[in-house]
């Protein structure tokens, strides 16, 4: 059995930045890091427009109060206020900070870090390194891992959370070189595990982006927090749906249907472009219902609409979104200076999650932790996000709650002994588990399944939702689950088998799906990213409250637990 002080799984900004805090704070804690990709291949590399924080060095009226209330706001009121506060008073702190670990931001002339506009945003606060920001911090800090002496166990596949007597006591974990396991005991286990975007059809996010760690807790018996509440981002590119940042709406570009009209006009006239996501993400949804939409040969009645950045120039282009003008480039052969991009909503950001409290620790409940468990990024819900996240409100949310669950980790490991955990029935469980996929004697393809239930999510629980549709999602869910005992593996393989690996995602997937779902059709309202047709508004009275889903395999029991308003009063949202 191997051992450590802290296991922090998922090797993204929260997982870093959580592990850099605990070294900075006592280098004597053993603290190690287990990812199923590289480090650097975690998701936040992708992360393209910025980080949000009130440097104001670009608008001097900025404040945490305003950063703030935007967040509350865009978060439709669900937003724990207490959390929110944290996040956007450490916001210029945490920037200077990875500033100071070697992150190099865009600039203004004058050598002050640069700021640009973003959605729901009222002022221009949004740091950036071009936009390829993750990519510039995710690079740090795993440089800094190394300096500061963390192990990392990479491509390391973690399969089971060791929670017993509500104490995590460690984790099991396979080997994807050779398949071999482990299992590490630890005095505190933290999950940065990422989202879960590869539950629909068409995502933003990575392949490795499959809701494991929520899955684990959730076998474990734990709760997971506003699971409905989904992130549809609205600029996915048209067909492949890979993110075109809304930096590049920062920056000025139009949406515009096949009338060449930029409609958003009658969906959010003063915010236009910049409007939060779930409106934008909408509205493009309407348009293309009402026959607005275009074909990819121009005409009307389409499925997607055009992002125009040609009024933008090519050098404000090549210098401020240069990655967006490649993406268009490679994948479709369009040159943005002289084309639009065809865009379409694509599911990209999980405001859902493990339950938290805001010093990272997880909930077994509405009023009670769990002992020696952590979490934080996208796959925490502390919530800061409530139902619907705002642009560049999340690389900031990993990095102020990694650090500050770091901090509660390298306190609460000071008195905490080891551990007991009998290593030789994990393995055992670990080895059967593993050798009766490999044996299964079915017909049915993991790459059919996991297709036909991307779909049902995609067509089930999409931008839009009603009772009916989302009812026949489940049974068709169930369906799907219970083909799930018929999949057939052809890689029998020890070395790198992907497929077995494969296979072991798809069933938190599709755990995670029917979290969604079941949340989805409990929750009669409509709010933020969740817009029910058969509930069209938003009720306050009955549904201002977080939803927690509880997993077992006979179905899903919801709770509700209250939000934390202690500084705006919900209203209504215009833009
Ligand atoms: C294309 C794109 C662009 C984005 N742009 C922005 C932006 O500009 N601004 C912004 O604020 N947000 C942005 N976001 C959102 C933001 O990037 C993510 O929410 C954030 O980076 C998540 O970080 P994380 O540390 O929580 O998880 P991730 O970076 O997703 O890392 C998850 C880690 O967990 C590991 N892992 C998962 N499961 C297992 C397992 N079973 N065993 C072992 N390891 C496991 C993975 O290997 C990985 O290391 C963007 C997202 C996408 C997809």
């Amino acid at each position: 059995m191997l051992e450590h002080d802290v296991i922090i799984v998922g090797g993204g900004l929260a997982g870093c930045r959580a592990a850099l805090e605990i070294k900075q704070t006592d280098p004597s804690i053993d603290v190690a890091i287990v990812a199923k990709t590289h480090p650097i291949r975690s998701h936040s590399v992708a992360a393209q427009g910025g980080m949000a924080a009130t440097l104001r060095n670009v608008d001097p009226e900025d404040g945490w109060e305003a950063h703030a209330f935007d967040t509350v706001k865009g978060s439709d009121y669900l937003a724990d206020q207490d959390a929110v506060a944290i996040l956007t008073q450490e916001a210029p702190d945490v920037v200077i900070d990875l500033e100071h670990l070697g992150v190099l931001f865009s600039r203004l002339p004058d050598g002050r870090i640069a700021q640009r506009a973003f959605g729901g945003h009222s002022h221009k606060r949004t740091c950036y390194a071009a936009d390829k920001t993750g990519h510039a911090i995710l690079h740090e800090l795993v440089n800094n891992l190394r300096r500061y002496g963390v192990r990392v166990y990479e491509e390391w596949y973690v399969l089971q959370l060791i929670l017993e007597e509500n104490t995590a006591k460690g984790v099991v974990m396979y080997r994807i070189l050779d398949s071999s396991l482990e299992v590490v005991r630890a005095k505190a286990v933290m999950f940065a595990t990422g989202g879960y975007g590869r539950v629909f059809n068409t995502t933003s996010n990575d392949y490795a982006s499959t809701g494991d760690g929520l899955a684990m807790c959730a076998i474990a018996g734990l709760p997971l927090e506003d699971m409905e509440f989904v992130q549809f981002h609205p600029t996915g590119l048209y067909p492949v749906g890979v993110l075109i940042s809304e930096a590049v709406r920062g920056e000025g570009a139009y949406l515009r249907n096949s009338d060449g009209k930029r409609f958003m006009e009658d969906y959010a006239p003063n915010q236009m472009e910049l409007a939060p996501r779930d409106i934008t993400s909408r509205a493009i949804t309407l348009e293309i219902r009402a026959g607005r939409g275009i074909h990819p040969d121009g005409s009307p009645g389409g499925t997607f609409v055009h992002l125009d950045l040609r009024h933008m120039g090519r050098e404000s282009i090549m210098l401020r979104v240069p990655f967006a003008w490649e993406e268009a480039h490679r994948h479709l052969d369009i040159d943005a200076v002289d084309e639009p991009m065809p865009v379409r909503p694509t599911a990209h950001y999980s405001m859902g999650g493990i339950p938290v409290n805001t010093d990272g620790q997880v909930r077994r409940s509405a009023d009670s932790l769990v002992e020696g468990f952590f979490a934080a990024g996208e796959c925490a819900c502390v919530s800061v996000h409530g139902a619907n996240r705002l642009g560049s409100n999340s690389l900031l949310e990993c990095v102020v709650y990694g650090r500050r669950t770091g901090k509660t980790i390298a306190g609460c490991v000071q008195n905490r002994k080891l551990p007991n955990v009998n290593a030789q029935s994990y393995l055992n469980a670990a080895k059967e588990r593993i050798q009766s996929l490999l044996n299964q004697n079915g017909t049915i393809r993991i790459a059919k399944i996991r297709q036909e239930f991307q779909d049902c999510m995609s067509e089930h629980c999409g931008v839009f939702r009603t009772a009916e549709i989302m009812q026949e999602g489940l049974k068709r869910l169930r369906q799907l689950q219970q083909q799930y005992g018929q999949i057939y593996l052809d890689d029998k393989d020890t070395c790198w088998n992907t497929e077995l690996l494969e296979a072991l995602e798809l069933q938190n997937l599709t755990i995670v799906g029917e979290t969604i779902l079941t949340s989805a059709l409990k929750r009669q309202e409509s709010r933020g990213a969740h817009s029910r047709e058969d509930f069209p508004n938003r009720n306050d009275k009955q549904f201002l409250k977080h939803t927690l889903a509880y997993y077992s395999p006979a179905g899903i029991e919801i709770e509700y637990m209250d939000v934390s308003i202690n500084r705006f009063e919900p209203k209504e949202r215009k833009y």
